[in-house]
């Protein structure tokens, strides 16, 4: 609370009150989603480079009273990371994922995708979070093989040590990692060398530009490189059109995602 010399202290600026209550009803709100039924999943490809799906990434999506249009995680996944809501939306979220998978895996042509899943550090950092994973993986009988976790770096480097025992209690069970939006925070390259990952995800911020930024081109070239002798799976997000494909290609990045292979779309009408 500042005073601005006039006695009216900053902290009942009307339009400062006005946000609070939006954040307030928007986190009641979405603390009712789950039981709504207001929370669905999409889906959107993973190819490599013969063209061929080799997996999906599950995507949320909050449809709010009845809206057609949803409104996308970046909108409430922070209010929900900063408001514990991730936990029940995040342990819903894997369930519903792994009766998804469970699904491909009892189809003839899907039963070799890979589900990756995004994870909050929040979440990931639960004491229970191994257990509840292996809980499911029994009941709902999927290949461990085929989920992959997907964290990104920012949000765990100050736990590694907690961190890394989990990933590697999950890599046992078959559980693959990947390291998303890399690129994005103060990452350091050794990160890559210390994680038990399998995956990279360059962050779509970087492969935008690809074709004209002579600055994202090297910094892109730079991280394919490293993956690949690390032997690491590189996978390019954002991909959109020919020219970012063939860079792509042309520096030796074989794993895509982005809108030039489809968007994201309802789970079940993904493998349609
Ligand atoms: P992300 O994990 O980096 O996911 C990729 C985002 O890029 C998705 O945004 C996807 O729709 C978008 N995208 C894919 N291809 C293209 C493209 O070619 N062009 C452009 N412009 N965008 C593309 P989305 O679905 O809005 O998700 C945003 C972020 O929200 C995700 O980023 C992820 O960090 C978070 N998120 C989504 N679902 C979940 C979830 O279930 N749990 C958690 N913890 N976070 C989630
Ligand atoms: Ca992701
Ligand atoms: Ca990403
Ligand atoms: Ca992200």
């Amino acid at each position: 609370a500042k005073n601005d010399g006039r006695n009216n202290y900053k902290f009942f600026d009307p339009k400062m009150q006005e946000a609070i209550h939006e954040r307030s009803s928007m986190e009641s709100a979405l603390r009712g989603a789950i039981e709504k039924n207001q929370l669905r999943l999409y889906c959107q490809p993973l190819v490599d480079h013969g063209g061929n799906l080799v997996g999906g990434e599950v995507l949320l999506r909050w449809f709010l009273n009845g809206e057609e249009t949803p409104v996308m995680p970046n909108d409430f996944i922070p209010l929900a990371e900063s408001s514990a809501l991730i936990l029940p939306i995040g342990d819903w979220v894997i369930e519903q994922a792994l009766q998804y998978l469970k699904k491909w895996q009892m189809m003839e042509h899907a039963r070799h995708l890979k589900l990756s899943i995004n994870i909050s550090a929040r979440q990931f950092l639960q004491p229970s979070f191994v257990q509840n994973i292996k809980n499911l993986i029994e009941r709902y009988r999927v290949d461990p093989k085929l989920i992959k976790l997907e964290l990104t770096e920012s949000s765990i480097i100050e736990k590694l040590e907690e961190v890394i025992p989990k990933m590697n209690e999950l890599r046992q069970l078959g559980v693959e990692f990947a390291l998303d939006d890399f690129g994005t925070g103060f990452s350091s390259l050794s990160y890559l060398k210390i994680l038990p990952i399998s995956q990279v995800k360059i962050d779509k911020s970087f492969v935008r530009d690809i074709s004209t930024d002579v600055n994202d081109a090297a910094i892109v070239s730079a991280i394919v490189a490293i993956c690949q002798s690390l032997k690491l799976e590189v996978v390019a997000e954002g991909v959109e059109n020919q020219s970012q494909l063939q860079f792509l290609l042309e520096k030796g990045c074989y794993l895509y995602q982005g809108y030039l292979f489809g968007k994201p779309v309802p789970f079940n009408d993904f493998i349609a």
